[in-house]
């Protein structure tokens, strides 16, 4: 917790339109006017006004001090999974933030180390909700090993490797189960694959504990298209690419229960 004394830093990310941009500039006259200080560059808290693509950016804006960084999602439209609070709550959110120490929750990040052939500079990334490995021609031909072993050569359109909370992202499109962010996991999904009496894969969307490091190499072409959240890059010469979950967690800013099963339903069923 912060030392009593000090006022409490925070920043604010906008989606960047006229409704977000007013409720981002409201948000801080009145936090400001509470005695919180605005920091851009080393928050203790960042407000997302937008929706999760907003929070995917602020969290990838502020992934170097995550242990000193917690967040709060406001979304304004759209489905907003990461954002807990509405245009028409603000006040109240901003009471809460200066009056109340608030309850922090971590929620499991997906590690995801890229090596290249010529042996040159790894890149590291954090995801907040997932990694996909795509071919740039045709079909991604790729080794999937687990813990050291080769597990099964896959061949189809991708794979999909996310954390318990983006597990209602992209890797829910494909099929993967929902996994509670209480769970120190990362989930491997697969895209189209192709399975006949030649190729063959397990089919399934297999969860993965912590230290159960998955490593995807190449069997035959070496460039990829690799996303990280929102992020897409073309990576060459890739000599393999590794996923387990992160040392690092993101933390989120609670000022009320919101169980993650009431989220989904939210967002999914009804709300
Ligand atoms: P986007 O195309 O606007 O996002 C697609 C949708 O996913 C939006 O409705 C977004 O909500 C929602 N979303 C993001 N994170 C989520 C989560 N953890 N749980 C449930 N829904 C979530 O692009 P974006 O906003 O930059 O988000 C990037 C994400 O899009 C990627 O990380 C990937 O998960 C997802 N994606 C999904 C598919 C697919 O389902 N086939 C394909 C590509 C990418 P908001 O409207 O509130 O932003
Ligand atoms: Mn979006």
């Amino acid at each position: 917790m912060r030392p009593k004394q000090e006022p409490l830093k925070f920043a604010i990310t906008s989606k960047g339109d006229a409704t977000s941009n007013t409720l981002m500039q409201k948000m801080k006259t009145y936090l400001v006017d509470f005695g919180l200080e605005y920091d851009e560059d080393e928050p203790d808290l960042v407000i997302s006004v937008g929706g999760d693509g907003t929070l995917l950016y602020a969290f990838h804006r502020y992934c170097q001090r995550l242990d000193k960084t917690a967040f709060v999602g406001v979304h304004t439209g759209h489905l907003g999974f990461y954002a807990d609070w509405v245009p028409e709550e603000i006040e109240k959110l901003v009471i809460a933030i200066a009056k109340t120490p608030y309850q922090i929750v971590e929620y499991p990040l997906l590690e995801v180390i890229v090596r290249y052939i010529s042996g040159g500079q790894e890149a590291r990334y954090l995801a907040l909700n997932e990694c996909t490995v795509k071919s740039l021609t045709g079909t991604l031909v790729m080794d999937v090993e687990i813990k050291g072993d080769l597990f099964e050569t896959f061949r189809g359109d991708g794979l999909c490797i996310s954390t318990p909370t983006g597990s209602t992202a992209y890797n829910k499109a494909l099929g993967g189960a929902i996994l509670h962010p209480s769970l120190e996991a990362i989930q491997l999904a697969e895209m189209a694959s192709i399975n006949n009496r030649v190729f063959r894969t397990i089919g399934s969307p297999l969860v993965l504990p912590a230290h159960h490091t998955c490593i995807l190499k190449p069997v035959n072409q070496v460039d990829f298209q690799i996303s990280i959240d929102h992020l897409s890059l073309l990576h060459k010469d890739v000599k393999l690419i590794q996923c387990r979950v992160a040392d690092e967690k993101i933390r989120f800013a609670r000022f009320r229960p919101f169980p993650f099963w009431k989220r989904v339903r939210d967002s999914f069923i009804a709300d």
